[in-house]
């Protein structure tokens, strides 16, 4: 696929997407879908890739309120939104949560991505509610870095979560999430959004150095350069068990007990983040 010419590459690119929303089942006639967009290349280049193969996507952006990072993914959002003829809504961490994450994180005792993690799913979620299917710029290499998080942490039930389409998400109140571009590498997209001339802001997220994940990634990285294959290996491996991946009954989800949010906790995680706010941690 690397290897062909600008205009094959994007046709192959479309095609890769439509095969994985046949294969799934991803999206059907009667859905109606919006895409969690985040301003990176991967939500751009998902809703690009959607409205070229004719689907009418709404797009949802969160706002985190991250100084000097956020704002700059804002912008090529909208443009991108006006170009293709996409509605986009934007929602603030502030307004759904009451705080900017960069106001949240003045408190020590919390870290960046464990109370924006759940934040941003929560929102996602509510915000997703009047559609069919939720679609998210997961990619190849996100789900071999989940994937592997996930087993390093011993938390078999989350793997449940993972795969094209989200099994999990048929409990009432979840818009279920699926991720088109399961098959396709960060560089392959990296690639589509260079030859589609997308504007992507080159930065990342300030508080992504401190995340697991990012640790992860370099060692994924690292075993592909060596041993090539790595990452298809772990997918394969993955869709091969994921129907046989079983959840306990304390795994069920349920509502929350202060939000009444879909959760797999009495309280969820979201609504702990804010209890810690509260608390007096400095
Ligand atoms: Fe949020 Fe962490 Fe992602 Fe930054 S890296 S946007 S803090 S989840």
């Amino acid at each position: 696929m690397d290897h062909l010419c600008s205009d094959h590459f994007i046709a192959h690119a479309q095609h890769t997407v439509q095969h994985t929303i046949e294969s799934y089942d991803l999206i059907t006639q009667d859905d109606k879908v919006v895409v969690g967009l985040s301003g990176g290349k991967d939500s751009q280049v998902l809703l690009h890739i959607l409205v070229a193969l004719g689907y009418k996507p709404d797009a949802l952006l969160i706002d985190e309120g991250i100084k000097g990072y956020r704002e700059h993914t804002i912008e090529p959002s909208k443009r991108l939104c006006a170009s293709l003829g996409v509605s986009l809504q934007i929602i603030s961490y502030e307004y759904d949560h009451g705080s900017t994450l960069d106001n949240a994180l003045k408190k020590k005792c919390l870290r960046p991505c464990s109370i924006c993690g759940p934040w941003r799913r929560q929102s996602l979620n509510r915000h997703a509610k009047e559609y069919t299917k939720l679609a998210v710029g997961h990619n190849l290499d996100d789900e071999c870095q989940a994937i592997v998080m996930n087993v390093l942490s011993g938390h078999q039930e989350l793997l449940k979560r993972h795969g094209p389409i989200n099994m999990s998400a048929k409990h009432t109140g979840l818009t279920p999430r699926i991720k088109p571009l399961y098959f396709l590498s960060e560089r392959q997209i990296r690639l589509y959004a260079y030859l589609t001339h997308l504007h992507i802001y080159p930065g990342d997220c300030p508080y992504a150095p401190l995340s697991l994940r990012g640790r992860i990634r370099d060692w994924i990285n690292e075993y592909e350069h060596t041993h090539p294959g790595t990452k298809k290996n772990i997918i394969d491996w993955f869709l091969d068990r994921r129907d046989r991946i079983s959840l306990s009954p304390s795994h069920s989800i349920r509502s929350c007990l202060q939000c009444g949010e879909p959760s797999s906790q009495n309280i969820c995680k979201s609504c702990k983040a804010k209890q810690t706010l509260g608390s007096h941690c400095s």
